[in-house]
């Protein structure tokens, strides 16, 4: 039996980024605010290392020392709230949601009378750091049923979470498009922008000449990682025998049955070293 790890698989550049800053710190006993990536193997890995996961709550207890803010970022007010209390920042925020931070931010206060709506999952940590660029205002819509309820009268500008599902943001997109139109006579009111993480979208081509060379997909992540979501059901769709696993205890062998080629491959979140387990435990069955 023939076992491949996707090449394409494995941490982005954003979270790689987060996981070294997290490794040079470690020793020091960096507290990260929030799970660093969603994957507790991974963060359990970096706990053993000495960084310690932290919430806002533990702020006050914090002062003077310092926390890391991971790939996803932070509303402004995480800033000034460490600022008050003199906690020092190792910012890790992606470059990529950073820019996204800027643009919507940019677009709020050039036009306070606009909605900003944001496309993506309901009280993600990038969503929060999101909307947080708006005063709280931006409406956050996790399907087209909620875009149905959107106040087109005003002017609409629309971004995405930039882990979000390419073809649905696509399909919400061209309705909101539609319905302002009808409303207006044109989109003038209307304005989208395609905010989905190039190391996300570019994947999806990839995955599916993947799971079609294989004959079997074995997909890990944790199932709290929307980009893992997203991609396991590009691969559910395209081959489907794909499985879902978190972990090697996952592996059920009556899979394996009559099989030439297993695939294996994960979400932008997932480490490389845990897809490597999760094939020495295939081969041994
Ligand atoms: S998926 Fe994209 S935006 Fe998110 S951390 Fe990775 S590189 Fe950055």
């Amino acid at each position: 039996m023939k076992i491949e790890i996707d090449k394409h698989a494995g941490f982005c550049f954003g979270v790689t980024r987060a996981i070294k800053e997290a490794e040079e710190n470690s020793s020091l006993g960096i507290a990260c605010l929030g799970q660093i990536v969603h994957n507790a193997k991974e963060e359990k890995r970096l706990n053993k290392l000495g960084m310690k996961t932290v919430t806002k709550e533990d702020f006050p207890s914090l002062a003077g020392k310092t926390i890391m803010i991971r790939a996803h970022g932070e509303p402004p007010e995480t800033y000034t709230k460490a600022e008050n209390l003199n906690i020092k920042i190792i910012d890790a925020t992606c470059p990529v949601v950073l820019k996204l931070q800027q643009q919507i931010k940019e677009k709020y206060n050039l036009d306070k009378n606009s909605i900003i709506v944001i496309y993506g999952k309901k009280g993600h940590a990038e969503v929060n750091g999101l909307v947080g660029q708006t005063n709280g205002e931006a409406i956050v819509i996790g399907s087209i049923e909620e875009a149905k309820n959107l106040d087109v009268s005003k002017n609409i500008y629309l971004f995405s979470q930039t882990t979000s599902d390419y073809f649905k943001y696509q399909e919400i997109l061209n309705f909101l498009e539609k319905k302002s139109k009808v409303f207006h006579g044109n989109t003038k009111q209307f304005k989208a922008f395609q905010t989905i993480c190039p190391s996300v979208k570019n994947r999806i081509p990839k995955l599916k000449d993947f799971c079609l060379n294989h004959d079997i997909i074995i997909f890990v992540s944790d199932s709290n990682s929307s980009n893992g979501k997203m991609l396991f059901g590009i691969c559910k769709e395209t081959n489907k025998n794909s499985f879902f696993v978190t972990s090697t205890n996952d592996i059920d062998k009556s899979w394996f049955a009559n099989v030439k080629t297993v695939g294996i491959s994960g979400a932008t979140s997932t480490p490389f070293w845990l897809m490597e387990n999760i094939k020495t435990k295939i081969s041994s069955l």
